[in-house]
């Protein structure tokens, strides 16, 4: 697989500083993140690769290593932490950004460490998606999910290997899990290809989890939903993914959340949106209009005298709660006035007599509206001699 090199994907030159390079690989991740891209694959790709090669070039070890020897420097095990590699360091830049482009919200916790040596990888993160309706954003809610996952395997405690007896000491590296090569005048280490890095091979393998050490299950887990997420929100489980090979530590499960579209409110932050119907009569005399809430209950949202159509009532307090915190935001209630249809002769009679009582006091706007128009005639009569 030919890797981009790492400057490239970034789209910074060689000898860019660490302020270019974290402006630009900011900018890309914004641009790339999964959140903003759901369901691309591709975006998840290039995330993934602006990721890996930001965690390099940020570091100036890493990045003195890379200049040197390319990719070749940090091929399994070259670069000094062991079989992890990138899955430990991709999943805390991970959560770097997230902390970044959240604000943190979502904290971190545990698991984040890297695997040992003799082949002990981190497990995978999985991703889980969840629908939640809005009510529940709303509240909060327990979830139950069962995921399919692996787990180290019980009869042999991950080991692979059957009980009774030990994994061998892989005899082409001597145990060490790297085997060394000169290339020029470089000394290059590299993965040791008998046992993938592990030091030691399974002569007779478990037969729970054929020497995988791993096993699949379907575990259930409870989810606790904070009231306030919002769509996109995610939500970190540490060492709830995969489990570590071979005894190294877990990944995390990453809940994706989507707000399913709501028939009366539409949301913005948390502050929520309704429109509500009122009849001519009421918003000329004023009155009261009934509404719901997003808590289930129903609200009286008050109609001032003379209220013109698209008017926007704002409820303090009724809208979504905001995460991780005690307040609320705003409900805001605009109201349409509903011009009659299908009116009976008395009822036109009515309308007539009341439209010859109006004057510049009772539709100011109007008045202001044929005023302007006459001026506007009047002014391009004037441009045109
Ligand atoms: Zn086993
Ligand atoms: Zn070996």
């Amino acid at each position: 697989m030919a890797k981009r090199d790492y400057y490239e994907v970034l789209g910074c030159e060689r000898g860019s500083d660490e302020t270019v390079l974290k402006a630009s690989f900011r900018k890309l991740a914004m641009k790339w993140h999964p959140d903003k891209n759901p369901g691309d694959p591709e975006a998840e790709v290039r995330f993934k690769e602006i990721s890996e090669a930001y965690e390099v070039l940020k570091d100036p070890q890493k990045r003195g290593a890379y200049d040197r020897f390319g990719h070749a420097a940090f091929e399994n095990g070259g670069g000094g932490g062991g079989g992890a590699g990138f899955n430990a360091d991709f999943a805390s830049t991970f959560a770097d950004i997230f902390d970044d482009l959240f604000g943190g919200s979502m904290g971190r916790g545990g698991g984040q460490q890297r695997g040992g040596g003799g082949g002990r990888a981190r497990g995978a993160d999985l991703r889980y998606n969840m629908d939640i309706t809005l009510e529940e954003a709303f509240s909060g809610k327990t979830a139950q999910i069962n995921i399919p996952t692996s787990i180290s395997c019980e009869v042999c405690s991950g080991t692979g290997a059957k009980a009774g007896t030990q994994p061998k000491t892989c005899r082409t590296c001597g145990g060490a899990g790297k085997i060394r090569h000169a290339q020029g005048f470089f000394t290059l280490e590299r993965t040791c290809p008998s046992c993938q890095g592990r030091g030691s091979v399974i002569e007779d393998p478990c037969p729970n989890c054929g020497g995988a050490g791993r096993v699949t299950r379907e575990r259930n887990l409870q989810v606790q939903i904070p009231a306030g997420v919002e769509d996109g929100t995610r939500i970190r489980l540490a060492g709830e993914g995969e489990a570590g090979v071979r005894g190294g530590p877990a990944g995390d499960l990453y809940i994706f959340l989507s707000i399913e579209p709501h028939t009366f409110f539409q949301r913005e932050g948390a502050d929520l949106y309704c429109r509500a119907p009122i009849s001519m009569v009421t918003a000329a005399l004023g009155g009261t209009v009934e509404v719901p809430t997003i808590g289930g209950e129903k609200t009286n949202v008050k109609i001032p005298e003379g209220t013109q159509s698209g008017k926007r009532l704002r409820m303090a307090g009724s809208g979504m709660p905001v995460l991780r915190s005690r307040s609320f935001g705003d409900m805001y209630v605009q109201v349409v006035v509903e011009t009659p249809q299908n009116l009976t002769k008395r009822q036109k009679e009515l309308l007539a007599e009341f439209e010859g009582l109006s004057s510049s006091e009772t539709h100011p706007e109007s008045n202001g509206f044929f005023a302007k128009m006459k001026d506007f005639f009047q002014g391009a009569g004037s441009d045109n001699e």
